[in-house]
């Protein structure tokens, strides 16, 4: 099999499962328990948030476990605007965020809250001067995520979040930065974010962890109540064999990262060259600037099609975004492409262990696609 679809979820990393497997079998106590082992399980949970915290450029008391990315974005967005509504009840976010931030703003409107959808730029960017024009004295919370998770651009965070402190310091800024934690360069601080969304999954670490970070000092809702875990934001007995798997993913993938992301550069650069030369008629829809999101496109072609196709011959990528379950990508419906650009567009995403083998697989393939559906399709 050849998987191009790292962006939906990654394998888990054996020394992951590992430490699951060590904590699930050694260190398998409450870690609020009062006796010897489960102050052992406590200890490792507290290291496992450290070497979290450190990769992401925080303090450990900065980092919340959650169940999922979803879970983050809800968490913040909620517990946002339930911290903030007496002051206004105004949201800012984008049009290309995922499902689990658009959603949640949705569900806020239903109970009173306005939403600004900031719309993307042709090249999948957002604009600072719409977002200016955006804020308003009742606008509470700014919702921008760091790398899309369809089109691989880095929306501008930093500059961002400069902009709204400045005219409002009460304004909470948070980011969704499930696909850019250990793909490019970045800390809650260099970002200047009060909340920061991360998931396990698409970094090697089994599926059910995600965490969120709570800026120091910012006095934030809980999300769950009762026996005061998590510092008493979230309680619920933390999920330790999940933890310790996601904190060593984060380990091995931290300690390579930088090698990582200019190998998986060059792999980009690798599959664009060949595609250009091979297959012109497969277009990259927006420059991605994530060294592991490709957003292409065979217009004229189904996307859903091409992708089945694909499959059938063991080579996954995916048409529009994993979560979507089929349906239309709003990122592509908020990108005003035309028709038959969205409807060709796919999704290939790269990872550490991508070889070119793999992108020779995949170019040999699409073009062995496009033959056997050029007469159905033209
Ligand atoms: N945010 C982004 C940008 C994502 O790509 C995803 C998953 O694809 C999520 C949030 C949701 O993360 P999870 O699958 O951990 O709920």
């Amino acid at each position: 099999m050849v998987y191009l679809d790292f962006a939906a979820t990654t394998p888990v990393l054996p020394e992951a499962m590992q430490a699951a497997c060590a904590s699930m079998t050694e260190r398998w106590q409450n870690p609020s328990g009062r006796y010897a082992a489960a102050a052992a399980a406590a200890k490792a949970l507290d290291a496992d948030r450290a070497t979290i915290a450190s990769a992401l450029g925080c303090g450990k008391d900065e980092l919340f476990f959650t169940s999922c990315g979803t879970e983050s974005n809800n968490w913040a967005i909620r517990m946002a605007a339930q911290r903030s509504r007496r002051r206004g009840r105004h949201i800012i976010t984008t049009a290309i965020e995922h499902a689990s931030v658009l959603e949640t703003c949705r569900a806020l409107e239903q109970e009173g809250f306005e939403v600004t959808c900031l719309p993307p730029t042709p090249d999948g960017h957002i604009d600072l001067e719409a977002l200016r024009a955006a804020l308003r004295p009742d606008t509470i919370l700014v919702s921008m995520m760091l790398v899309n998770n369809e089109l691989g651009t880095q929306l501008p965070v930093a500059q961002a979040s400069r902009l709204v402190k400045q005219i409002s310091p009460e304004i909470l800024f948070h980011t969704d930065a499930v696909q850019a934690f250990l793909k490019v360069p970045f800390s809650p601080r260099t970002l200047g974010v009060d909340l920061l969304s991360l998931s396990g999954h698409k970094v090697h670490a089994p599926k059910g962890v995600g965490a969120l970070y709570v800026r120091k000092g910012l006095r934030f809702p809980a999300l769950l109540t009762g026996g005061g875990q998590e510092n008493a934001l979230r309680s619920g007995t933390e999920a330790t064999a999940q933890i310790a798997a996601f904190a060593a993913a984060v380990r091995t993938c931290h300690a390579t990262a930088q090698v990582d992301w200019a190998r998986m550069n060059d792999l980009k650069v690798y599959v664009l060259d060949k595609i250009a030369r091979e297959l012109p008629s497969v277009e990259q829809i927006v420059v991605s600037d994530a060294p592991h999101i490709l957003a292409l496109t065979m217009p004229g072609y189904k996307a859903e099609v091409l992708v089945r196709v694909l499959g059938d011959r063991g080579v996954c990528v995916s048409a529009g975004s994993a979560c979507h379950r089929g349906k239309p990508s709003h990122v592509y419906a908020a990108m005003k492409l035309d028709k038959a650009r969205r409807d060709g567009s796919f999704r290939v995403s790269l990872d550490r262990a991508t070889t070119r083998a793999d992108l020779d697989t995949l170019v040999a393939e699409l073009a062995r696609a496009r033959e056997l559906l050029f007469p159905t399709m033209s």
